[in-house]
Formats: C-alpha cells, structure tokens, sequence
C-alpha cells in the first residue's frame, strides 16, 4: 500500500466543499462566465460591459480628490479610458507605466468624462486569445480558479457519465435530450459564439438535461424510502365503537369542524393499516389540529398501544399539549392508564420514575421534547408519534427520529431504512410506529411533490367558527408611543397583550438586552400594569411561572423572545406587537399573528418597523410586511416565503447544511419536476439497475437528507 500522501491546501479545500468524486468536480457547474475569447474597441462598447481590450497607457498618477488613488489614463485607438486604483504597490506603478502595453478587462462605465474602469485586471498585451468562454467556479480562497478549472477538467474527462435516463425518456420531455456529457462538456467550456444570455437563465437544453437527472434522482430517492417504509410493519388501529375515541368526541365543547373530521377519518384509515403511516397534518394557526391528534392518539390507546407526543421546544410541548392531556387524562384514569412527561430539563429522579412508566406501558401517552426519542427511553407498545411543529425540528432530527421509528439503536445520524428490530424483550416491537407530523405552515405543492415527496398530506382548510379577523397594521418604530397608547387602552378594557422582540441571530446576549431594555421601557410605561419578560435563557420553572401569571389573567402584558415561539391559546389576548417585524419570515409572522384573535375580542397586530440608517424600509422588506398586511391565508403567505427565501430556509435546512436541489428551481421548473415524479416509479419498476446508478451519482452518501 502505497505511504498515504500529505494532502495540499487545494486538495483539501476540494474535500471540504464535497468535490471529492470526479463526478462531484464534473457536477460542479460554473456560477458564470467570463468572455476572454475576444478583444473588444472602446468605440464599439457600451455602458456596463464586462470588456476586455488592448490599449497604450498615456498618463499615470496619483491624485487625490476625491481619495487617494492611481489613476491611469490608456487610449486603444479608438477611444481613451480612465483606470482608477484605490489601493496599489508600487511594482503595480511600474506595471502601469507610460508607454505600456495592456490587455485589460473590466466593466465599463461612462461617465461625462468618458470611459472607465474601476480595478480593472490587467496583463502585458498580445498572447493567445482563450477559445472558450472561461467558467467561473464557487470556491474557496485556498483553491484558485485555475487549480479547480483545471480539476474540473481532469474529472470530466475521467468521470463515468454514461446515460442513466431509460430508454424513451427523450419524448416525454418533448425537446431534444441533451445527454449528460455532452450537456456538461457544454457548460463547462461553452463554445465563444454561444450567447452568455442563454447560459445565465438556466433554459438552455444543456441546463435543462441537468435539472432533469437532479429532480430524477430526488423523486427515486424519495420513493426508494417510501417503497422501503411499505414493506414496514405496523399495528393495525382501528377505533372500536363506543371507544376512547368516541367518548372523546362526546366530551369536547365543541363540534368538530368539517375539515377536521375528514382529516380525523384520513388518519384513522391509515391508522387502521398494517402499513406505517407517514402523514403531514397541515392547518392554519388556530385551524385545530391538536384535537385532530388527540382523537388519533385515543385510538391508538383505546387499541392497546402507546402514543408519544413532540414538540420541539418544552415550552411549545407544555403550551400545545396541556389542552391534549386535559381532555384525555379523565378518560385514561380509570382505565389505570397514565401521562409521562420526557424533557431535557428533568431531574433524575423524576426522569427515571417517566422512564418506567413508559418501559411498563403503564404509561399510555408519553409527552416532551425530542428527549422522547433518545436511546434510553424504551417503550412498551409504542404504536404512533406524533411530531407538533414539525417544520421546526432539523433534518437532523428528523432523520434521528426516523431512526428510533425504525428502532436501529445508536443510528442517530445514519438512519438507513432497515427493518425494525426487536426491543426490551416484546415481540409487539418488532412493529413500526404509525408518524403523524403537524405542521402550521403550509407546505407549498411544488415543495410537497420534490422534498416531502414521500409523505401523505391531510389539509385542514377552515378555521372553527367564531373567530374574528386580526387587523394587521405597519408602524414605524419611531410612532412606538402610540403603540403604547394602544397597549394601554387594551389592559384597559380587560385585555392582553404580546410584545414580541426578534432573535438576533449572531447574538443570543444582544438578543436578550433588547427584550429586556422593551420590558424595563414598558413598565415604566404602563404603571399598575404587570408586564412579563420570558426569554430562551431563563430557566424552565421560571418560564412556567411566568406563563401561568399570563394565561391565569393576572399580567396584562409579555414580552418575549421568538426562541420561545409564544405558542399559548390565551383568548383573551387581543393584540400582538412584533417588534423589528423586517427581521422575521412571513411565516413566523403569520403563525405570531395567529395567537391572537382567537376569542370574540377585535383584535390586531402591529408589525413595528425599523426604518433602517438609509431612513426607509428596503424594497423587499417592504413588500414582505405588506403582504402580510393584506393576507390572512397561511398557504398563500407560504408560498410568498417561499418566493422570497428560496426552500433553504423554508426547510430549516440552513442550520443542518443539507443539501438542496442545486440546479433545479422548483418556482420554473414544475413540469420537470412532473416528469421526474411519473417516471421515477416506472423507473424503479423496469430499470432498477438504472436507478440504483442514478441515485448513486447524484446523491453519493448524501441521499438520506435529500429525503428528510
Ligand atoms: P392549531 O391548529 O394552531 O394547533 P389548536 O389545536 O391549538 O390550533 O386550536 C386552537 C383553538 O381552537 C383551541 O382553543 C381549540 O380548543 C379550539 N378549537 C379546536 N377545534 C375547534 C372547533 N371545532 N370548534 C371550536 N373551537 C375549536
Ligand atoms: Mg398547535
């Protein structure tokens, strides 16, 4: 075995950016181009082009007006052009001299004074002209340009890329199928007369090829999982007449609205299968998904089985289950059954005292954090999860989860789809749980059919009745005290009031002093007004204190940080003031705003705006919080975010760094996203050899995130 080489900078920086197959590098497409191919006169360009030309220098010196810097003068014959340099050596100098011959490039601006170019880069004129346009590639500072040209070159020459399409595919797609190789050949040394416009926007048939293979794999994968989760074995759940279920039904204070019965059906057919459910409730904020869950988790009880229940925050499990447990503890003690509660915050004690009672079954819904899924907790009968909030976990978590699903112990990260494995003895383990996730924002459809391809999705699309719309209103921070006004004729008339303050990503600290300066100014404020401050770092109990003082009634106003995400149902809060609202997602406004309005009280919303040092609220910011101004529709508000933010953040994945489509853009590319959804099935059916090489190429050791 040959010594293992010490690795180079270049080399490293390759590995680091996940460039270390060849069909990586050969995958690696260039963010532009650069059109070195041609020599270009200053009479003959216009305003903005990226130019390269051939002058004589005529002037140089440094001038100060309007700052220091070397300016430049060259004349190419046809015209003259100005270059300026703000920073430069002195060998720069020499290189610029008078009487010098250049080759240079750069944009061309013309102002009143004629042409120039601001650092432009410049080598001694004459020598070979490129052939092809050169690629720009996304690296790294320790890997060059033309070190990665070169390896991509290397790669592509070397990388297998024979056609892992079936046969026929090429009608389906209606165009000419450009085939991989040559598609990529194309894109990383496209021919000089090819128009640089048609390889920027990506509809060029070279771009489309790509796009194609990438969603294909995609939609494989995700059905790969899907197929393998099918051959899984679950309980079946079937709701007994006169069961937990009904007497459930029986017992709530209200009916249950038309969306939520149909959804209730939905999962208690599903539930009822041997085969695993793997479904999305998803609602509007206030659309009544917990009762939804509880009547699935009473099935499950009522069968025998025991449901876990998550959310991603204690605070949000507290807040989204206290209602749940209300209404099925009365049901579930006489049966001798009871609820364990799993957080990270727990004593020892009392941890392991829930750890029993979940291992003896005793314990029929076992409620918290992910603490819930960790290695030690063993259940009983464990036959349904039910994940509050899904969106908000990672996709680390959620692959972890989907590893406990599947039982495989200590698979926290690497959660291959096996089939489960027995457990603490019992043979009912040898069973897959039922997965019911919910969700408060809508996946928009394009991101249904490509990232959550392999979920089932249950809607519930009306609100129960009696709500009353919230008011959203944009005010500028500099009118803070009339909003305060405000505050105080609500606490007035008997009401509540949120104040919410906005994460400071780079800073928990700065994220803090903010809430707590808001809370301090509030209180001065409104003297013989309680006002709260909750915020990510306080511990626990004191978190719970504070909540009770808001939900009992007793404090008028809370202040607090997003990390705690107010997820309470206090109906008699009628207006929510969020604070630097520029900063957040529509989303997370969408679902703030839905803690409000929901008892008979008017209420509003006030989206406090920052103008900014530029003294006005950016364009797009703009257009953000108008649009949630004027809508009240969660599914149309996520396709905004959408729009806006791309799927990256939308799917949390910022923070896992999980790989998401590259090429494709699931805003324009929806038929081909259509196509890749018909053909993967056949595709698996008739051509699994194809499909196993697909899949392999394009998604490496990678495939398990692209389906999370
Ligand atoms: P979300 O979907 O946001 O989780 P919740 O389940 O918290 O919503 O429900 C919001 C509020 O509406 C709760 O107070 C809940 O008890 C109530 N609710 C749920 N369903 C109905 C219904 N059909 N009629 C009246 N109120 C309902
Ligand atoms: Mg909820």
């Amino acid at each position: 075995m040959p010594e293992p080489k010490a690795l180079s900078a270049p080399q490293k920086a390759l590995l680091k950016l996940g460039l270390g197959r060849d069909i990586d590098l050969a995958l690696h497409l260039p963010l532009r181009y650069e059109d070195e191919t041609r020599i270009v006169k200053l009479r003959d360009a216009r305003e903005g082009d990226i130019a390269q030309i051939e002058a004589t220098v005529t002037a140089c010196e440094i001038v100060y007006r309007p700052r220091r810097q070397l300016m430049v003068t060259v004349d190419d014959g046809s015209d003259t052009c100005v270059l300026r340099f703000f920073s430069f050596y002195p060998s720069q100098q020499k290189a610029l001299a008078v009487g010098s011959r250049l080759r240079l490039r750069g944009e061309l601006k013309g102002g009143f004074l004629g042409w120039q170019m601001v650092h432009p880069t410049y080598k001694a004129a004459g020598g070979e002209l490129p052939a092809a346009l050169t690629p720009v590639y996304s690296t790294v500072a320790t890997l060059p340009q033309v070190y990665l040209r070169k390896a991509v070159l290397g790669a592509l020459a070397r990388a297998d890329l024979s056609d892992t399409f079936p046969p026929g595919v090429g009608e389906t797609l209606r165009a000419r199928v450009w085939g991989l190789r040559e598609a990529l050949a194309f894109l990383h040394q496209p021919a000089p007369d090819v128009p640089l416009a048609a390889l920027e926007d990506r509809s060029h048939p070279a771009w489309q090829r790509l796009k194609a293979e990438e969603l294909l794999a995609q939609q494989l994968s995700q059905l790969e999982s899907k197929r393998e989760r099918a051959a899984l074995r679950s309980p079946a759940l079937a709701a007994s007449p006169r069961g937990l279920h009904e007497r459930l039904l029986a017992a709530l204070p209200f009916q249950l609205t038309l969306s939520q019965r149909r959804v209730g059906e939905e999962i208690a057919r599903d539930l009822a299968r041997t085969v695993p459910m793997h479904r999305l409730l998803q609602g509007d904020v206030g659309s009544g998904k917990t009762v939804v869950a509880a009547l699935a988790a009473a099935i499950a009880i009522d069968a025998g089985w025991q449901c876990a229940l998550m959310a991603p925050t204690e605070i949000l499990a507290e807040q989204h289950f206290r209602k749940l447990i209300g209404w099925l503890e009365p049901l579930l003690s006489p049966l001798g059954l009871r609820v364990a509660w799993l957080t990270g915050s727990q004593k020892k004690k009392e941890r392991v005292e829930m750890l029993s009672l979940v291992a003896s079954g005793e314990a029929a819904l076992v409620v918290g954090t992910h603490a819930v899924i960790q290695d030690q907790v063993q259940f009983r009968r464990l036959g349904l999860v039910i994940i509050d909030e899904q969106h908000r976990f990672g996709v680390a978590q959620r692959l972890a989860l989907r590893s406990k699903a599947n039982s495989a112990p200590g698979a926290e990260n690497v959660p291959a789809p096996t089939p489960a494995l027995p457990r603490a003895g019992e043979g009912d383990s040898l069973f897959e749980p039922h997965l019911l996730m919910m969700s408060a924002t809508p996946i928009p459809r394009t991101l249904a059919m490509s990232y959550y391809a392999d979920l089932d999705v249950s809607t519930i699309d009306e609100l129960p009745p009696g709500r009353t719309p919230v008011v959203t209103k944009l005010i500028a921070d500099s009118r803070r005290d009339e909003v305060t006004q405000r505050i105080r004729a609500q606490v007035a008339a008997g009401r509540q009031v949120y104040w919410v303050c906005p994460l400071i990503e780079e800073s928990e600290a700065l994220d803090l002093t903010n809430a707590t300066a808001t809370h301090e100014a509030l209180s001065a404020a409104l003297p013989g007004v309680m006002v709260g401050l909750l915020h990510s770092r306080m511990p626990p109990a004191e978190k719970r204190a504070v909540m009770a003082l808001f939900t009992s009634g007793q404090m008028g106003v809370l202040v607090s940080t997003t990390v705690i995400e107010v997820g309470v149902d206090v109906a008699n809060a009628s207006l929510m003031v969020i604070e630097h609202a520029e900063r957040f997602g529509l989303s997370q406004l969408h679902q703030l705003r839905g803690r409000v309005g929901r008892g008979a009280a008017a209420s509003a919303c006030v989206l406090l705006y920052s103008a900014g040092d530029a003294g006005r609220l950016g364009e797009t910011a703009r257009a953000r919080l108008k649009a949630m101004a004027e809508t009240a529709d969660g599914f149309e508000i996520a396709r905004r975010d959408l729009d806006i933010r791309g799927p990256g953040e939308f799917l949390g994945a910022r923070q896992s760094g999980a790989p998401l489509l590259r090429f494709a853009d699931l805003a324009t590319d929806t038929p081909l996203l259509e196509w890749a959804r018909n053909l993967a099935p056949l595709m698996l059916d008739r051509y699994p050899e194809l499909a196993r090489r697909h899949t392999t190429r394009w998604l490496g050791g990678k495939s398990q995130y692209l389906k999370a």
